[in-house]
């Protein structure tokens, strides 16, 4: 295994109901560590742009719209495997669906509001990552 960095998103429903730091808690006791972290309202064209691999989807203009409706918290995890471990911690998509003690499972709302985002793959995380922070923005 290796040390691996995954860009994580607190999305608008934990925002709103102020979860934060009970996400953050899942996290660093599975084993990740916050390396960068921000809140911020994401813009239509940001979150269009982030989600564009799933444009073609009949959900993608809710899911944009639900992605813009408050403030989201922009993460960085680092950790040993942390873009699996990371989704693992989260739990399936769908919230019907995820294991005990996920994420999803606690917090989420539906297969909409399901409270997270992992990075999917270390292509895809180094992309996204980069989409959101600037190297000097990472600290370990
Ligand atoms: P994410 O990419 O947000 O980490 P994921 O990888 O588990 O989630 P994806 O298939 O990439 O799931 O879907 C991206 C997001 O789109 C989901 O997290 C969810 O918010 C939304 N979504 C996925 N499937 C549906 C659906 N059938 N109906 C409504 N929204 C959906
Ligand atoms: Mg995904």
């Amino acid at each position: 295994m290796a040390v691996e960095r995954t860009l994580s998103i607190i999305k608008p429903d934990a925002t709103r109901r102020n979860l934060t730091g009970k996400i953050n808690a899942k996290f660093e006791d599975g084993g990740l560590r916050i390396v960068a972290q921000k809140r911020v309202q994401l813009s239509q064209a940001q979150a269009e742009q982030f989600y564009g691999v799933h444009r073609e989807r009949p959900f993608f203009n809710d899911l944009v719209s639900f992605m813009i409706s408050g403030p989201v918290v922009l993460q960085v995890l680092e950790g040993e495997n942390a873009i699996a471990r990371n989704r693992e911690i989260m739990g399936a998509t769908n919230p019907a669906n995820a294991a005990e003690g996920t994420i999803r499972k606690e917090f989420a709302e539906s297969i909409e509001a399901n409270s997270v985002h992992g990075s999917d793959a270390p292509e895809t995380a180094a992309q996204e990552i980069a989409f959101f922070f600037a190297g000097i923005e990472l600290v370990g």
